[in-house]
């Protein structure tokens, strides 16, 4: 039988354990990044165990009056980051900011175009037999957006003749990805979408921090009527979600997220993210900047080691993300179980090729490395092609994981701080006891 103790003493000894792997460990898990202490701090108020459903100044419950302030603070940073008339910080993930844009602009039954899951879709946009949010719980038809796997983009001219045969024509179209290397076609395919009536909407869940900090491309300008985001990939954090639009749209997102898919809506998270969005208007430009590239400086590393990395003939990435074709080595599962015991933390990933291939997302031929995280602890262009090194040490030349795992340790040594905060003298994984 499980003590009450015995767990309540090895809960804390597993998080030092994991705060201690992480300190050691090269992250590379492109949807994840480091927050500040500053963001940790707003994390641990008191507004973490606080209700507060509705708008600030119209709320459900007593007792918001600095919630309220906060969350003003919050909407404002948001507004002047994404250059918006209107922010909804409520959301309390990307899924659950997307369900809302399916709530506010669609009925169940409607049909709504998106990418295929290999091609850098996301669950969320999914079809209701693979237990997608859109189709099993929304009720929303799924069509897919065409993609052209040698760009690793949308393919403008497919996509127009394929809505032009379509019988029913989509109520809404989600541009953005998982899987996302190259700036999407909005404005070549926004005014097409409009003479239909379809709504746009930009998944922004992956690329909002480098769209904060101006790199990547402005959906907004080039004709998406709201963007959706998480808020901790590419953004500072904490995990959340956010919806951005113009004003004519306020309305219907508000009631779409309250009380449309969240009641309370984490109030600590949303305190850490006016703190993250702070951190991302002071230092969003310099920081997108690195990101870009440091992803760049890894593709061509990896490519100059002898892996094949997808997006050659665009010049392999202009986001936070690189993507390996790793079949020649096994698929994605073996490698990504190769490179964590070695302490690379990666995830594997579906590609375009596994469709043909048959190959599932459990053991799929594909490795997603985003730079985000490195790039907070400081990293540049040199510790890019170290990293690469390592993974042609480890992969290719079948080294000795151990000595590999020494290495990873060396080049992780100097790095262990927050770079882009306002206290920039922290330990970035720190464990803090407040016991
Ligand atoms: C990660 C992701 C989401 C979901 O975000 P969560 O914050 O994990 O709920 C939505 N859309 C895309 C394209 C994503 O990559």
């Amino acid at each position: 039988m499980i003590s009450p103790e015995g767990s309540y003493e090895r809960i804390f000894e597993l998080l030092k354990e994991h705060h201690d792997w992480m300190r050691n460990s090269i992250p590379l898990i492109a949807s994840e990044n480091v927050p500040s202490h500053a963001v940790k701090e707003a994390m641990v108020s008191d507004f973490g165990s606080r209700y507060a459903e509705g708008w600030p100044g119209e709320r459900v419950y007593a007792g918001c009056r600095y919630i309220d302030e906060v969350e003003k603070i919050c909407i404002e940073l948001a507004k002047e980051v994404f250059r918006a008339e209107f922010v909804d910080v409520r959301p309390v993930s990307g899924v659950v900011a997307n369900l809302s844009i399916y709530t506010a602009f669609t009925e169940p039954g409607d049909v709504m175009m998106a990418l295929s899951i290999p091609n850098g879709g996301h669950i969320s946009m999914g079809r209701k037999k693979f237990g997608g949010t859109a189709g099993s719980v929304h009720g929303l038809k799924v069509e897919y957006l065409p993609f052209d796997k040698d760009e690793m983009n949308i393919d403008v001219d497919e996509t127009i003749k394929k809505v032009e045969r379509m019988e029913v024509k989509p109520k809404l179209v989600m541009f953005g990805a998982s899987m996302i290397l190259f700036p999407q076609p909005v404005k070549e395919l926004a005014p097409f979408f409009k003479s239909y009536g379809t709504h746009i909407n930009y998944d922004a869940a992956h690329v909002a921090g480098l769209i904060a900090g101006g790199k990547f491309q402005d959906p907004l300008r080039e004709g998406a009527d709201t963007m959706t985001m998480s808020t901790h990939k590419t953004l500072f954090g904490p995990q959340g979600g956010m919806i951005v639009s113009s004003e004519k749209y306020a309305e219907s997102i508000k009631k779409a997220v309250f009380p449309g898919v969240t009641s309370n809506h984490h109030l600590h998270h949303m305190a850490g993210k006016a703190v993250a969005l702070a951190e991302m208007l002071k230092f969003g430009k310099e920081y997108a900047d690195q990101v870009v590239r440091n992803a760049k400086a890894l593709a061509e590393a990896l490519y100059n080691e002898g892996f094949k990395v997808l997006g050659e003939s665009k010049g392999f990435t202009e986001s936070h993300q690189v993507v390996l074709d790793v079949t020649k080595y096994g698929d994605g599962f073996e490698v990504e179980k190769l490179l964590e015991s070695a302490n690379i933390i990666t995830n594997r990933e579906l590609i375009p090729e596994d469709v043909e291939a048959k190959r599932s997302y459990m053991r799929p031929g594909g490795l997603r490395l985003g730079v985000s995280e490195v790039t907070r602890l400081g990293m540049k262009e040199d510790q890019m092609r170290e990293i690469a090194k390592l993974f042609r040490r480890l992969i290719i030349d079948k080294e000795d994981v151990g000595s590999v795992r020494r290495s990873v340790a060396e080049l992780r040594a100097g790095f262990q701080k927050i770079h882009y905060a306002f206290e920039a003298d922290k330990e970035a994984y720190e464990y803090i006891r407040i016991r």
